[in-house]
């Protein structure tokens, strides 16, 4: 069916006035006396106010700190109509003690509860010590400080006055600016706040929370606008509503490929990060039909409202493309398409790994055909899109006009920003005239994708032990498998009557025992005609609260009872003796089978907070299913497996409902075990995924600030002048500071998520990388090994084409299909990173939930991670696998050099270079290497040469002279240690020094001495 666009913009504002009220419903939360913070703040108990942050819109606390008259009217008088729904737009403030029922069920219960409550499980330890923040894997990022609670949100009332009133907003109110004040505010305050008291998951902000719900809420408002028939079912169902994102995709790394200085990279780099905004605008304002999610160097991504195909947004469609037509002069278009439908963002993996497919996909209908020219003579060498009329000066390359405006353009620009990272290759070029292009990639997929998540846990758990409680309940009360089958009848027939006088009263034991059993069969019975009740709803057959409070643990008393009557009657010697053989079988068997279902009731245990909010919304088994169950498969990887599955055919998909009565006991103990993970597991809500891109593009952001501004040079009239001599007349410029201090490194692209690519100098390189390393240890020890970052490193001379470096960069990002290409499985694999962990965090027990790796002998048999294992936590004596982190180098000395890049398995195809990337662990060696021969040059140089002649000689014979190479190079090496004093046992088994480690060798001396020329 037809989207109603015309709809959906006649009710812009309204849209982005859900969206501004929806991201403010936590302005209760930010009152230190809310029942989550007011331990931590026991000394200020004086300023408490209320504990529940509801109660902040009664009594009058929110109108008197609106304070300004003028503000009160306009947040309590403005109107909202949705859907025929008129309120005050205060209501859209309120989550679920609002009046609106779109705010309660669509907001609250359809997007809230996503990222809060129900889908976060229950986690059961408070933050101990202090309330604080950690990234996405458990390290500490900052303490949450009074000053940013209370004071804060005065001071964010005041602000929001200052600004509706200067721009005559009170009057005349421009919506699409509200919303973009109220959001950059939030950001810079709730980023420093906590959503929950809990440990674990103080891992994600009050921002991440707010600013997810509302996302999702602004899409499922836009698609009511858009149509308008799925309004009822959003009301009605919120948890089926779902989203899918948009992608807008180019490839950012080739348009900085198309960089010959760094002025034209500088250009891409600027002019695409200013086209997301601009596409951004387009969808989150104009449009008004979602938000951004995300955005890294294959596009920028909006989740947006389930329903809409990509052949209903054609308007939205021409609008971008015409944006990169003007931004690019026609060189470049994206690939716009959308995921499927999920409650979640892990399908934003299903894009990203198509990325450069999709690139080849680029929408080119606004191309136009290249204009023959006159006279034309060449294609220009930048863009290569437009012809070259004629050259400025002789040495020019090959460049059309407008590449040689946007040169100039960006000259004339650095003039303004001379202290900031130079845009001068020469001043970044070592005394060897060379440059290090450097390239830091995370892997994150199974991170992204929520697989790795399954190796952190909510809550320690025993695992085996749920897992069989799980399996228990569910049949005892879920299933309609016959339980109890054991026939009592016959007990005590063998007795005579005489010896059932002499008894007396022991004898009634056993018909009370026989008589137990049936009233338990039938309340049995009772319990599973009455399962899929509201939990709230009361039972007339007694005075119990709720069917699982009070039916089910009656249940389990009885069992109890009757269990106890059995042990009595099977210890009692006097009856027992009198019992037949096969009365004795039977009550064991009935005992055994008895103690199987003395379970504790996991739906209270585990997850507390699903349960209260069951109760609030009067909800049923079937609706907790939906939620835990149907909420964390559909859409994504789990889907699949299931439907792979014989438990596919006991799923009613459409109404998302498990066919209770026809399961069978092997479709029980996959269910058990799926719901058990998502019990137990760090919940993969967009919240969270978002905190995970977040913490790696906060890395890199790291690395910037805390490492590459520290590589600074003094540039003087001087020195500017000899290295850039063919813009040495620019010292001339009054705007040209002589001695300036400026930033000795140069972006080749902006940080994202997954990586970032900058120029240095090559003598820091040593530096850097130890400075990285360290950096990555106090931000990700916890999940060291699987969180692989890969550094990349290229050196090239000064003078030849950025180009050609920055391919060669791209090559080595190594880019895998599948994570089992790096994997490695064995026994001690991971440094002890022991001394990086902060105090806070072992309070607080971090390795416990942060650091469990999979493994053939796991404690949670959990499913879909990468390796397809379970996860314990880490230990040195078993054998784990990881992903390790890893560096490789490369010495660009002939342009050809860079066809050497390539991967296979993770690991180079060129034969001297097999042994690249080393893993960090393997990297040590190297600087040990470097100690060793620092001072030997000569002897290395004889050594290297030796070494290369005689793999060349015998490597075609591998085997053959595998042992006379050993022998022989066995002998070198003691030769030189008592000659030349030089010892290699530290970093090679010279025992053992085959073909493998020989290249070892070649490459140590490949990268401290051609590459870096530092030995
Ligand atoms: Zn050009």
């Amino acid at each position: 069916m037809s989207l109603n666009w015309q709809n959906l913009k006649d009710n812009r504002d309204e849209i982005l006035k859900a969206e501004i009220g929806s991201l403010l419903f936590n302005l209760g939360k930010t009152h230190i006396g809310f029942s989550f913070w007011k331990d931590f703040f026991k000394d200020y108990e004086n300023e408490f106010k209320f504990s529940l942050y509801k109660e902040y819109y009664k009594n009058g606390h929110f109108e008197d700190e609106l304070k300004n008259q003028n503000l009160k009217d306009f947040i309590f008088n403005t109107n909202i109509s949705i859907n025929g729904e008129n309120k005050n737009w205060i209501e859209y403030f309120k989550g679920d003690v609002s009046s609106s029922d779109i705010v309660k069920k669509v907001f609250f219960k359809g997007c809230e509860n996503i990222n809060s409550g129900i889908d976060k499980g229950s986690p059961k330890e408070q933050l101990k010590g202090k309330l604080w923040i950690s990234n996405a894997f458990g390290s500490f990022k900052e303490e949450v400080i009074k000053d940013n609670f209370d004071d804060k949100r005065r001071v964010f009332f005041e602000k929001l006055h200052r600004f509706l009133d200067e721009n005559n907003y009170y009057d005349n109110p421009n919506w699409k600016h509200i919303r973009e004040f109220v959001i950059k505010e939030l950001k810079n305050w709730y980023s420093h706040l906590l959503s929950d008291s809990r440990f674990p998951v103080n891992d994600v902000t009050l921002y991440d929370q707010a600013y997810m719900s509302a996302t999702m809420f602004k899409a499922s408002i836009a698609g009511i606008f858009l149509n308008t028939t799925q309004s009822q079912n959003y009301i009605s169902n919120p948890q089926s509503i779902k989203w899918q994102i948009l992608g807008v995709q180019y490839d950012k790394l080739s348009l900085a490929e198309k960089g010959l200085k760094p002025a034209h990279i500088i250009w891409y780099r600027e002019k695409s990060k200013e086209l997301d905004d601009v596409i951004k605008n387009i969808v989150e304002s104009d449009y008004a039909f979602g938000n951004e999610i995300y955005r890294d160097e294959s596009g920028i991504y909006f989740l947006v409202p389930d329903g809409i195909k990509i052949e209903d947004i054609e308007n939205v469609k021409n609008k971008i493309l015409c944006e990169f037509k003007c931004s690019f002069n026609d060189e470049e278009f994206p690939y716009i398409s959308f995921t499927k439908p999920s409650r979640g963002t892990m399908n934003l993996t299903s894009l990203l790994k198509k990325a450069k497919e999709n690139f080849l996909k680029a929408d080119n209908s606004l191309k136009s055909q290249l204009q023959n020219v006159d006279g034309a003579i060449g294609i220009c060498q930048v863009c290569q899109n437009r012809l070259v009329e004629k050259k400025e000066d002789e040495d020019e390359t090959l460049m059309c006009n407008i590449c040689r405006d946007r040169k100039r353009g960006r000259v004339k620009k650095w003039l303004h920003h001379q202290a900031g990272e130079t845009i001068w290759i020469d001043e970044l070029a070592d005394s060897n005239n060379r440059v290090a292009l450097v390239n830091l990639k995370f892997e994150l997929m199974e991170w992204l994708n929520g697989g790795l998540l399954s190796s952190m846990l909510i809550r320690h758990e025993n695992y085996q032990n749920w897992l069989c409680n799980i399996k228990s309940f569910l049949k005892l009360f879920y299933s309609d498998i016959n339980v109890l089958q054991i026939d009592l009848s016959q007990l005590g027939n063998t007795i005579t009557p005489e010896q059932r006088r002499e008894l007396g009263q022991k004898n009634g034991l056993i018909n009370r025992l026989k008589r137990d059993l049936k009233k338990l069969k039938d309340f049995l019975q009772k319990i599973r005609d009455n399962r899929l009740n509201s939990f709230n709803q009361q039972i007339q057959t007694g005075a119990y609260t709720d069917i699982l409070l009070g039916l089910m643990s009656k249940f389990l008393q009885d069992v109890n009872r009757l269990n106890d009557k059995i042990d009595h009657l099977l210890s009692d010697n006097e009856i027992y003796n009198l019992l037949s053989k096969e009365d004795i079988n039977n009550l064991n068997s009935l005992k055994n089978e008895l103690k199987k279902y003395m379970v504790e009731i996991f739906i209270l245990a585990l997850t507390e907070d699903a349960y209260i909010g069951c109760k609030k919304w009067e909800e049923n088994f079937d609706d907790y299913i939906q939620q835990i169950f149907f909420g964390s498969i559909v859409g994504t990887n789990f889907e699949k497996e299931i439907k792979d599955s014989l438990l596919n055919s006991k799923i009613d998909w459409q109404d998302e409902k498990i066919k209770w009565n026809e399961l069978k006991e092997q479709d029980i103990d996959l269910l058990s075990k799926l719901l058990l993970q998502f019990l137990l597991r760090k919940n993969p809500s967009p919240a969270r995924i978002r905190r995970v891109w977040e913490s790696t593009q906060e890395f890199f952001y790291d690395v910037k600030e805390k490492i590459l501004d520290s590589f600074t040079a003094i540039r003087t009239k001087s020195s500017f002048g000899q290295k850039v001599p063919d813009f040495a007349y620019l010292v001339n410029d009054e705007k040209f500071k002589n001695k300036q201090s400026y930033k000795q490194y140069f972006s080749i692209i902006d940080p994202t998520p997954i990586s970032w690519q900058f120029i240095i100098p090559t003598n820091k390189v040593e530096e850097f990388i130890k400075k990285v390393q360290k950096l990555y240890y106090k931000n990700f020890k916890y999940v060291n090994g699987k969180l692989p970052l890969h550094i990349g490193v290229v050196v090239q001379k000064s003078k030849d084409p950025l180009y050609v470096g920055i391919k060669a960069l791209r090559n080595m990002r190594r880019d895998i299909k599948e994570w089992k290409e790096i994997k490695k499985e064995g026994k001690g694999l991971l440094p002890d990173l022991e001394c990086y962990e902060e105090i806070v965090e072992q309070n607080n027990y971090a390795k416990d939930f942060y650091s469990l790796y999979e493994t053939d002998n796991a404690d949670y048999d959990f499913m879909l991670l990468p390796s397809d294992k379970g996860v314990k936590k880490y230990n040195p004596t078993d054998k784990f696998v990881v992903y390790p982190n890893t560096i490789d180098f490369e010495f660009l000395d002939t342009n050809s050099r860079r066809n050497e890049i390539y991967y296979k398995n993770g690991k180079r195809i060129a034969l001297l270079k097999q042994n690249r990337p080393y893993t960090w662990e393997e990297f040590e060696k190297f600087e040990e290497f470097k100690k060793i021969f620092s001072n030997k040059t000569a002897l290395l140089h004889r050594l290297v040469s030796l070494i290369y002649s005689k793999l060349q000689d015998w490597e075609d014979n591998k085997e053959d002279n595998k042992e006379s190479f050993k022998v022989f190079m066995k002998s070198t090496f003691k030769r030189i240690k008592k000659q030349d004093e030089v010892d290699v046992s530290k970093i090679f088994d010279i025992e053992n020094f085959d073909f493998d480690e020989a290249k070892k060798f070649i490459d140590m001396f490949e990268f401290w001495h051609t590459t870096l020329k530092e030995i």
